[in-house]
């Protein structure tokens, strides 16, 4: 293991490894990502897999938009054959009260202006979409084409190749345990394994970037909750897109290979780091799924899990330097929407590291909070 580095990237998720490439894109040497345990092990493996453009908020709608550009051409810009198993099948996300309707209407919108092809949807037009919903109480909905799915395994794993062909260094079953300061600035990293000098460290921990925060003596405003999952037996193909309610708090999809994947936010999860499963959990997603979608009641589940979302006062990511730690990197809070917007977070977080003109404009620094500059997005999970 190198004990000294330009850069050490905590958490080997998405976030961490789209960070490492893209330094090492932009010339940086020796950079490290230290993972305790293996890549993807965090909330990257454990989420939904669902990459959406349908936002509320511009910074959202671009961040989004040009993440997936970077999926579609991830094979060319990453130079792997890795098939990330990309699925654009679009995502209908469904409307129950006037309310809801208008705001897809705000937001379509502005997707449009942005070049997203998303458009408004009747519940008949719904129903063409997905033949089997039931469309009891809908009033309409939002459907974007080329919203969709991607493989986050294996988008991941083809970020970490990347980097490691362009020198980046991975220790895998690696804790980061400390961050040794010196005169207010950061000298380095102690990991179970030993020490890495270093004056700059990324914090992309995921649901445990709080305690690396304590680390460096910062209470960061974020938590962490669980969010719980599960998979169906793979079958033929009944469903293209990824149907969603915000109301009725619930999201399902098919897969590639055929099973679907569905889960839902339990509003009463406390604020820790459980990630057990429930049979509570089993009961609820079953009621809620085979009222939306009656034919899913056929499919026999295979597999449940948890996560853990990491969540800020207004559910936006942190990506900043904080003022009061030099060298100290955020990209945390990424809440429910972590995977599909890692592309352009990995520029970004490298442009800020290296020092260079963002190639897109952040409202996301750690001082909005305290500013009560909070960002209203009203398509978050
Ligand atoms: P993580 O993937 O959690 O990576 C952090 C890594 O840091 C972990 O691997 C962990 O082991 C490591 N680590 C922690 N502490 C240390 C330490 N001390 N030393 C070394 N390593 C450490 N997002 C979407 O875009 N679309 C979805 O459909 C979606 N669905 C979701 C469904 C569920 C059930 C959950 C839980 C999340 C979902 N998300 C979704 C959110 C998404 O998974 C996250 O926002 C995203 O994966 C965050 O990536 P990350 O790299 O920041 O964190």
């Amino acid at each position: 293991m190198k004990n000294k580095a330009s850069v050490v990237v905590i958490g080997g998720g998405v976030v961490g490894c789209s960070i490492a490439y893209n330094l090492a894109r932009l010339g940086v040497k020796d950079v490290v990502v230290v993972e305790k345990n293996f890549l993807a092990s965090g909330s990257t493996g454990r989420c939904g897999a669902g990459v959406r453009q349908q936002w509320g908020t511009e910074m959202n709608c671009r961040l989004a938009k040009e993440s997936m550009k970077i999926f579609e051409n991830m094979n060319e810009i990453l130079k792997t054959k890795r098939d990330i198993e990309l699925k654009q099948e679009g995502y209908l996300l469904l409307a129950y009260s006037e309310r809801e309707m208008d705001q897809f209407k705000k937001n379509i919108e502005l997707q449009n202006s942005l070049g997203i092809p998303s458009h408004l949807v009747t519940p008949e037009e719904a129903k063409e979409i997905v033949p089997y919903l039931n469309t009891e109480n809908l009033i309409g909905g939002a459907f974007c084409p080329t919203d969709g799915h991607a493989n986050p395994f294996l988008v991941t794993q083809a970020y970490a190749d990347a980097a490691r062909y362009l020198g980046v260094e991975f220790y895998l079953r690696t804790e980061v345990t400390g961050i040794r300061q010196e005169k207010g600035r950061i000298v380095g990293v102690e990991t179970n394994r030993g020490f890495i000098a270093t004056e700059k460290v990324v914090n992309t921990a995921g649901g445990y970037s709080q305690v690396i925060g304590k680390m460096v003596g910062l209470d960061l405003p974020v938590y962490s909750e669980r969010h719980q999952i599960l998979v169906t037996e793979p079958v033929e193909k009944m469903q293209g897109p990824m149907v969603m309610s915000f109301s009725y708090n619930i999201y399902c999809q098919q897969n590639p290979h055929g099973s679907f994947i569905m889960g839902f936010g339990d509003p009463n999860e406390p604020r820790d780091f459980n990630i057990r499963s429930s049979w509570q959990f089993l009961e609820e997603m079953a009621r809620k799924v085979t009222w939306l979608l009656p034919p899913l009641k056929h499919l026999r589940v295979v597999r449940q899990w948890a996560g853990l979302y990491n969540v800020t006062p207004d559910r936006q990511p942190i990506l900043c330097e904080t003022p009061q730690v030099p060298g100290f990197y955020l990209a945390i809070g990424f809440s429910g929407h972590g995977f599909m917007i890692a592309p352009m977070v990995g520029i970004l977080m490298a442009e800020m590291i290296t020092g260079q003109k963002l190639s897109m404009d952040l409202e996301l620094d750690l001082g909005r909070f305290e500013r009560g500059e909070l960002i209203l997005e009203p398509s978050v999970v």
